[in-house]
């Protein structure tokens, strides 16, 4: 029988979600990788149950997480039955959709067909009566915008989430999102965007926009998948997401040039009191118009790590100027 730690919401952050009234734990869980089938799930419980102790309320996931796609969800579910059920009032649970989850035509992309269908299918298998955030997980360029968006609206209106968010949309299609879900009366909260030391896009216009249209921004794989750790500082680990998937993060990633950064952003990260991990959730968190980062996490271990960022959020101009040189 499992009982929340009392203190877990003296140590963490939450932070606004743009103007709406939802605050999101600065650091968040993602059940992209390491809650499939072939994944223990002994482990997989004490890895969200440790992420609540330490003041984690956002649990990220989507229709497709597994594998096999819907695994993640599944599992979750079960972790929400046995566990988490008596909290459901203290938990943000999101999910998506929009990429590939079944065959035929109304199982992938943007259409209202495909979005609440899923939607219905993803409150089963996590066993919710309705999501805290929905996501349009991809902008879809042959489905009408106001279409996604009637198909959010929808999700909200019918009061099986109660915020709506996009994510992987690009400025002009955040603001064609947002202008055309703010005509029927629906505000979108959130975009949810990669970002990290290695990949900057986002940096060139789309925080400006979610400024501008006050939204928040989310971000994923803040940890480049697991190369802004320790992890490849010796060599590819068997237990690694490379060896385990080696699908989104390649053997081929793991370059000469990248252990080389991260190994010099560990020294900034220790005259700091922090690792290398921790470092680079803090740069994330500098920027006021991000919500919360969700980190995935393997071990028990990872997650305390990434919480432990929120010691040290502040960064000198040198240190800044630092971590520049060293980028790029
Ligand atoms: P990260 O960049 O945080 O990478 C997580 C991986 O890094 C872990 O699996 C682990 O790798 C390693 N790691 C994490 N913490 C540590 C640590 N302290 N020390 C050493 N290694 C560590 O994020 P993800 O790429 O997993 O993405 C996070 C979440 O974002 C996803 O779960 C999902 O919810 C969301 N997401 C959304 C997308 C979208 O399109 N909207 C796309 C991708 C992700 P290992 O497994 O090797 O131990």
């Amino acid at each position: 029988m499992y009982t929340s730690d009392p203190n877990r919401y003296n140590n963490m952050l939450y932070l606004r979600c743009g103007k709406s009234g939802l605050k999101l734990s600065a650091i968040s869980l993602g059940l992209w990788h390491n809650f499939g089938y072939n994944d223990p799930f002994d482990n997989m419980r004490r890895i969200v149950l440790r992420a609540f102790d330490l003041g984690i309320t956002y649990f990220d996931l989507a229709n497709n997480y597994g594998p096999p796609p819907g695994a993640a969800e599944e599992n979750f579910g079960r972790i929400f039955k046995f566990d988490l059920k008596p909290y459901r009032d203290q938990i943000i649970v999101a999910t998506k959709a929009g990429y590939t989850m079944w065959e035929g035509p109304y199982g992938d992309w943007g259409s209202k067909k495909y979005l609440l269908a899923s939607l219905d299918q993803s409150l089963k298998r996590m066993n919710l009566d309705y999501v805290d955030i929905f996501y349009s997980h991809r902008p879809d360029p042959e489905t009408p915008i106001e279409e996604t968006m009637e198909a959010l609206y929808q999700a909200v209106h019918s009061g099986k989430a109660l915020y709506a968010g996009i994510s992987n949309y690009n400025p002009e299609q955040t603001k064609l999102a947002y202008s055309a879900a703010k005509q029927m009366g629906l505000k979108l909260i959130v975009n949810q965007v990669r970002y990290n030391m290695f990949a900057r896009d986002v940096e060139n216009g789309l925080f400006d926009t979610l400024n501008e249209l006050g939204m928040g921004a989310v971000i994923y794989s803040p940890l480049a998948q697991g190369l802004l750790t320790e992890r490849y500082l010796d060599g590819i680990p068997e237990d690694s997401r490379v060896k385990k998937s080696g699908v989104f993060l390649k053997e081929s990633d793991i370059t000469p040039e990248r252990i080389e950064k991260v190994k010099k952003l560990s020294e900034i990260a220790k005259r700091r009191g922090q690792t290398v991990s921790q470092l680079a959730l803090s740069w994330i968190l500098r920027n006021k118009v991000v919500a919360s980062v969700i980190v995935g996490a393997s071990k028990v271990s990872q997650i305390e790590d990434n919480v432990g960022c929120i010691n040290n959020l502040e960064f000198s101009e040198e240190e800044l100027k630092e971590i520049e040189e060293i980028l790029k």
